[in-house]
């Protein structure tokens, strides 16, 4: 595997690999990998000639400073695992080699996306990470890339990205299935912040979401909610969402013929946790 910092040398070293017919995939993430990530690896280097990951700590998409300052960094642990995967390229850029000086911020349109569920109670989130992405697809121009269905929202708004910025034609956007341990919770860098009980409340989040797809047909979908919302509440989640929604822009679903998806947001302890389901 060979790592890159600087983004010139990067693009160029891409570049003359183009230049010989190899395609490239590309596989962001902040760190702390998983087998969430590595899932992500295994598939853009079945798809690929060369699969790019990138390491980046993104400031510009916390909107909490606690959640940006603790968020997790275990970078040899992280290379030793992309090797054995057979990830070719980690691109492990500064905050100055992503935001340069006299790097001009854009606001990205993305509609009533951004606004919904996550980009409620994370204000400016999704700007930020459609502007690092934006800047990691100019840097990489991949013909693939791969994200996990864990962050539904977030595939939803690339896509939008994708769209508006003249990229849908010339990257495939793959979305992967979300891994989970075996007692169902799905796989996420922030929970080595969750103690061992914690850990064991937070498998709730992904039986709550099952029991919406199971009772789906027979039940009305604000009891659905309804019920989810009060067992986590009663657990000791706050719960900032349950909620069933259409894929695209994840506005709610009037009705069960057109929920898509369930998703979560909740925090125990001090961790914000997010699931979601795809329901047909
Ligand atoms: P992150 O490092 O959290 O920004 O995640 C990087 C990529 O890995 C994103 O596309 C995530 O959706 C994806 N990812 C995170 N957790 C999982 C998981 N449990 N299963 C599959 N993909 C995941």
């Amino acid at each position: 595997m060979i790592l890159f910092k600087q983004a010139g040398a990067l693009t160029e070293h891409l570049q003359r690999q183009k230049n010989t017919g190899k395609t490239v995939g590309f596989v962001p993430t902040m760190g702390a990998l998983h087998e969430g990530h590595l899932s992500l690896i295994d598939q853009c280097t079945a798809g690929n000639d060369i699969t790019v990951c990138s390491i980046f700590i993104n400031p510009t998409q916390f909107n909490n400073p606690e959640d940006f300052k603790h968020y997790p960094v275990t970078i040899s642990m992280d290379i030793e695992h992309l090797v054995a995967a057979g990830c070719d390229i980690l691109f492990l850029p500064s905050t100055s080699e992503i935001y340069p000086t006299g790097y001009l911020k854009k606001h990205y349109d993305l509609g009533s996306i951004e606004h919904n569920l996550e980009g409620h109670y994370r204000p400016g989130h999704f700007q930020g990470v459609c502007e690092v992405v934006d800047r990691l697809l100019d840097i990489i121009t991949p013909d693939n890339l791969y994200l996990g269905q864990k962050d539904f929202q977030q595939c939803m708004v690339i896509k939008k990205l994708l769209e508006i910025t003249g990229r849908a034609v010339k990257v495939d956007l793959h979305i992967c299935p979300t891994k989970r341990e075996s007692s169902g919770l799905a796989m996420s860098s922030r929970n080595l912040r969750l103690t061992g009980q914690e850990k064991e409340l937070a498998v709730s989040i992904y039986k709550e979401l099952e029991n919406i797809k199971v009772n789906l047909p027979q039940t009305p979908l604000e009891t659905l909610k309804k019920n989810a919302k009060e067992h986590l509440t009663r657990q000791g989640f706050l719960v900032d969402y349950v909620e069933i929604a259409k894929a695209g822009d994840l506005a709610p679903s009037e009705n069960a013929s057109e929920a898509d998806v369930a998703l979560v947001a909740a925090t125990i302890g001090n961790v914000r946790l997010i699931d979601n389901l795809l329901l047909n």
